[in-house]
């Protein structure tokens, strides 16, 4: 039998108060987001539409992160296009046909929207489909925005899949539908799960390739693998799929919990469930447990930043026995975050939003081990002599699924070794 902790009666944090913050915000945008979907989609090609500051951001993120690939680039619109629309318009469909005539490994063009004014007065809706109709069916052209204006930078992935729920064919064939970018070694361990399971046919958006984009209709149910997902949930609800509420599937507990969704909606046995979990989640707990010894009753303060807080900090408190202080997220999304808050046990605060000097304070105030936040603050804090651990890399590692628990377990346990090293 797999030994799941069961969840506390009380409810954990489901009926916690939350506070909200509005304030200045201290994020990445959602151009962010094509450091990993241009991995992802491999015959995807990204195209900004932005400033020089768009471009650096891009540039450093990716150069930083990953090995620089050429499928993504800016097309850079300067103050002297604000002069004509028009012309903005004639320079971007020449940029695009230029990249297209010398790449034709291209099957999926994203016109990427970013938050300089010349931009926004740019239609790039109009600009895709004119550029759509022009190119289909060797390329699709789509936009989407990843301004900051409007996305925090994990929401320009949800905005990226939502582009793609129009493109999806229809189909009321049953499915099960992994939402949400996951690395390619965790998707493949999840589709041998799921084989073993009986579940099937699995697919996942974003797909590998985009000829591959997913059906979708009446008997599509759906796994969310992200909790940042909010509009491109919405948009597969809207088109008939049915979303089956879970926990994420990070630590062995999450893992277990969000198979056990699938294995419900599809009816399989108790025993077979069993049978195909309990091994790899008995693995998962005894490798967690190897680095619990350096995390358990050490204190964790979240940052605003990645939307995966909620999920990390209920990882952190029942596997690790982490004590979580304030668990802070740029949105709390309540029907998708409902089966964590259930299980992250009562206790700290909960905050949606930001404003970021008052919670400096608090954190400054509550003293904690470890800080959980973007780059942009964990610089600073470093210097106030405060132990950090960068958010973004929870989107760039794979962490999901039985065989990353303690992977995503050593991200946290890394910075304070590296501190007590520091302070020896
Ligand atoms: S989209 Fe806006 S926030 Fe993002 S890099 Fe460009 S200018 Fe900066």
């Amino acid at each position: 039998m797999n030994s799941i902790a069961p969840r506390p009666s009380a409810g954990g944090c489901s009926d916690a108060p939350v506070l909200l913050e509005r304030g200045q915000r201290e994020v990445f945008c959602g151009l962010t987001g094509i450091v990993w979907l241009h991995r992802k989609i491999q015959d995807a090609f990204f195209l900004v539409v932005g400033s020089r500051t768009c471009a650096h951001l891009l540039q450093s993120a990716a150069g930083v992160m990953i090995f620089a690939e050429p499928r993504f680039a800016t097309a850079i619109l300067e103050e002297r296009d604000l002069a004509g629309l028009l012309d903005a318009n004639a320079e971007l469909d020449r940029v695009a046909a230029r990249l297209l005539e010398r790449r034709p490994d291209i099957r999926l063009l994203f016109l990427v929207g970013s938050c300089p004014s010349e931009v926004i007065k740019l239609d790039l809706k109009r600009a895709a489909e004119r550029l759509d109709a022009r190119f289909r069916p060797a390329v699709r052209v789509l936009n989407y925005s990843g301004s900051g204006i409007e996305t925090t930078f994990t929401q320009g992935e949800d905005a990226c899949l939502a582009a793609l729920v129009p493109e999806m064919a229809r189909s009321d064939e049953s499915q099960l539908l992994v939402v949400g970018a996951l690395a390619e070694v965790v998707e493949d361990q999840f589709r041998r799960i799921f084989a073993e399971l009986g579940i099937g046919p699995v697919r996942f958006l974003p797909p590998r390739r985009a000829a591959e984009l997913p059906p979708v209709g009446a008997g599509t149910r759906m796994l969310l693998a992200q909790p940042f997902l909010a509009d491109t949930a919405r948009a597969l609800e809207a088109r008939g799929a049915l979303h089956l509420p879970a926990p994420f599937p990070l630590g062995a507990e999450g893992t277990t919990l969000w198979l056990r969704a699938a294995a419900e909606a599809w009816g399989v046995e108790e025993a077979r469930f069993d049978a195909v979990t309990a091994a790899p989640a008995a693995r998962a707990r005894a490798a967690v447990e190897r680095v619990r010894a350096s995390l358990a009753g050490r204190s964790v303060f979240f940052f605003p930043d990645s939307q995966l807080e909620i999920p990390i900090a209920r990882f952190l408190a029942r596997e690790c026995g982490m004590r979580p202080i304030e668990v802070g997220t740029p949105y709390l999304h309540r029907a998708h975050l409902a089966p964590e808050l259930e299980l992250l046990p009562a206790g700290p605060t909960l905050s949606e939003g930001q404003h970021v000097e008052r919670q400096l304070d608090r954190c400054r105030a509550a003293r904690p081990d470890l800080v959980v936040c973007g780059l942009g603050l964990a610089n600073p804090l470093e210097a106030e002599g405060v132990t950090t651990k960068w958010s973004i890399e929870l989107v760039f590692s794979p962490i999901q699924g039985y065989d990353q628990a303690a992977d995503l377990a050593g991200l946290f346990a890394r910075p304070l070794a590296r501190r007590a090293a520091l302070e020896v």
